[in-house]
């Protein structure tokens, strides 16, 4: 299955992030040995775990949403973060990362699904971070794109629309906060189920897990 997706992923010059929760670091070592670098974690604790016995060329992003009084565990490797949905998490996040001298790349995630969570911005609620971030720079943060998550759906329609909304975002976002920006250009959308249509939305990062390594328990 893996070999499928990554040529499929490659075809579309899109990013393959594998999502391993749950899953032990012997089941990353197979991926990592067929040439995966790049992993994806939604617990910091086991993030780290597998961080320390892991190789250290692997890139960890952490997809899930994240606490701020958990940014300190993953800020010395952390290669990016997608779920950042608030400027207090912003700030935590630069401070951690000027801690270890280094700049975090984010993504800032958008409530784009049916779904009821309390997790995810808005356009507006975007609106504001992006304006206030203007007059308060965090120079070891680098928001490089935006996040989101389709509803769990049968509904193809619901989902492409969903989608397209992200895009929609981040295309507005980028000419009204990034135009001269190159860091910013990633739009994490797709897993397991919906990747192929995330791709024919516009994604440039997909986020598998079951189809890959296999479900869940
Ligand atoms: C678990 C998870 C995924 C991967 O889900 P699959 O359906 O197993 O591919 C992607 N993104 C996030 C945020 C997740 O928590």
């Amino acid at each position: 299955m893996y070999k499928d997706i990554l040529a499929y992923t490659s075809a579309h010059s899109v990013t393959l992030v594998a999502v391993s929760k749950t899953k032990p670091a012997e089941d990353i070592m197979k991926l990592y040995q067929s040439g995966q670098r790049i992993f994806g974690e939604n617990k910091v604790q086991e993030m780290v775990s597998k961080y320390e016995v892991l190789p250290k060329d692997i890139q960890w992003h952490q997809i899930g949403h994240l606490q701020k009084n958990k940014v300190k565990y993953i800020a010395p490797f952390v290669a990016m973060i997608h779920a950042v949905d608030s400027f207090e998490l912003l700030k935590v996040i630069n401070k951690e990362a000027a801690k270890n001298s280094r700049t975090i790349d984010v993504l800032l995630q958008f409530h784009i699904a049916t779904e009821e969570t309390k997790f995810g911005l808005n356009k507006d609620e975007a609106f504001q971070l992006l304006t206030v971030l203007e007059k308060e720079p965090l120079p070891n943060v680098r928001i490089c794109g935006v996040m989101g998550m389709a509803s769990f759906t049968e509904d193809t329609n619901l989902i492409r629309s969903e989608f397209r909304s992200l895009k929609e975002i981040f295309t507005y976002l980028k000419s009204r906060f990034f135009m001269e920006n190159p860091f910013f250009k990633e739009i994490s959308m797709g897993m397991s189920g919906d990747y192929k249509i995330a791709i024919e939305e516009g994604s440039t990062m997909v986020r598998i897990g079951s189809a890959i390594f296999g479900d869940r328990h």
